[in-house]
């Protein structure tokens, strides 16, 4: 029989894990685009509330999630964890294979973990607008419903390629009250300069910042909200790994492989960052980024200042990065295709403190559609990578017949990427 464990909404972590605290070093600042000097805090609040800029900064351990955002979460948290019995049972492993399941929310994605907590700062600072871009939609759609929420409008600059040949999130987008509109667009100085260039332009999530910037700085009433990447979202995704310690504590288990999927770094990081105490102690425990070879920033990326977006017109952050002008070929793993990675993540990985692999398109997707028939959840190509790297951990336990506790997190379903499985 599977093994679920179900936490009480009682049992929901009130509080998020700001690993800045236990760090034995300082990140590098950001730095102004103009004066290429530390950004000072006022700099951002063109773009964002005070709240989220303060947590961004913050090296306080423990930040309470405020009581309307536990609400909100309670909807759909705690989430289960699941026991991969079935693909344990295929792989003939020893080791034993959990699993978070992220795509319980609302809009199928562990996104709506930050995006709730970013629509109430912004509702409670005098925010009016959201402006943001989104690639394959995920994002997009759990801001419009976080915004739908918290009662305000939600403007979505999503990449013109996946606009295309990905309409249902467009739709679920549009069902929350969204205004979506496929990135490069004519609503924007630099949207129009590039579409003179080039007419069917496929786009990129670069591009699609700068767009959602260049709005948000020209009205007072609008702010930019960012999906992945800052401190302060990494932050509002840790409720996925202090449910997972919760978890795995009533079964008696002590995880010593931990896995996410990699894009910018926010559902990895949300996994992973609260286990950093026990790797900084010395505990047997290996943290492991997957990402796409064919984006490969943690793997093949420079360690660099560099811009968030296309334009330059983001802070500079010190990060793995391929260079903001890199336009990645068109995976299905839409979520997965960033120049950059966290700062927060970064600087783990060059500190020796997490691991980064990267893995094919191809065979990540055998593994998930071995997934979907085996443990029944069709996977979110972005997951994939997570599901593929746990597999192969779980095949080297066998090979070295070693005894292996493995964690991954399942950050979405992908009942809205089934054209990827088919083509
Ligand atoms: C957006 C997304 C990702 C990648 O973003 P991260 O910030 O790296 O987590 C991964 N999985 C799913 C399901 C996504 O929607």
């Amino acid at each position: 029989m599977r093994v679920r464990v179900d936490l009480k909404v009682e049992e929901m972590p009130k509080y998020w894990y700001n690993v800045l605290a236990d760090l034995p070093f300082k990140l590098d600042p950001p730095l102004d685009p103009r004066t290429k000097q530390p950004i000072s805090p006022q700099a951002l609040s063109a773009i964002f509330p005070e709240a989220l800029i303060e947590q961004e900064v913050s090296e306080k351990r423990e930040i309470p999630i405020p009581e309307p955002v536990l609400r909100e979460y309670a909807v759909f948290r705690p989430t289960p964890l699941y026991r991969a019995t079935y693909l344990e049972e295929y792989l003939q492993t020893p080791a034993r294979i959990y699993y978070k399941y992220e795509g319980a929310s609302p809009t199928g994605s562990h996104k709506t973990n930050t995006a709730l907590a970013q629509a109430y700062y912004n509702k409670i600072s005098g925010t009016k607008r959201l402006v943001t871009e989104t690639g394959a939609g995920q994002w997009g759609s759990a801001l419009c419903y976080a915004g739908a929420k918290f009662g305000l409008t939600v403007n979505v600059f999503m990449v013109r390629i996946s606009y295309e040949q990905k309409p249902m999130r467009k739709y679920l987008m549009k069902l929350f009250g969204g205004d979506v509109v496929p990135s490069p667009s004519d609503r924007t100085n630099f949207g129009r300069s590039l579409l003179e260039k080039n007419g069917d332009m496929p786009g990129s999530l670069g591009i699609a910042i700068s767009e959602a910037i260049e709005v948000a700085v020209s009205d007072p009433g609008t702010k930019y909200s960012l999906g992945s990447v800052l401190n302060h979202v990494l932050l509002h995704q840790t409720v996925i790994g202090l449910e997972i310690k919760k978890q795995l504590a009533l079964l008696n288990e002590t995880p010593t492989i931990v896995l996410g999927c990699h894009g910018g770094g926010s559902n990895f990081a949300g996994t992973i960052l609260p286990f950093v105490p026990d790797k900084l102690a010395g505990k047997n425990i290996r943290l492991i980024a997957c990402e796409p070879t064919a984006c490969p920033s943690l793997t093949k990326g420079r360690y660099e200042y560099d811009y968030g977006d296309t334009a330059g017109m983001t802070p500079l952050l010190k990060m793995y990065t391929l260079g903001k002008d890199f336009i990645p070929p068109k995976i299905h793993a839409g979520g997965l295709r960033y120049h950059g990675a966290a700062p927060i993540v970064s600087r783990l990985l060059k500190e020796g403190l997490i691991e980064a692999v990267a893995f094919d398109q191809e065979e990540v997707f055998n593994a998930a559609r071995l997934f979907a028939k085996l443990e029944g959840i069709v996977p979110a190509p972005e997951s994939s990578y997570a599901i593929y790297g746990a597999i192969k951990e779980a095949l080297r336990a066998k090979e070295e017949k070693k005894e292996e506790v493995i964690v991954f997190n399942l950050s979405g379903h992908g009942l809205f990427d089934l054209i990827a499985y088919v083509s």
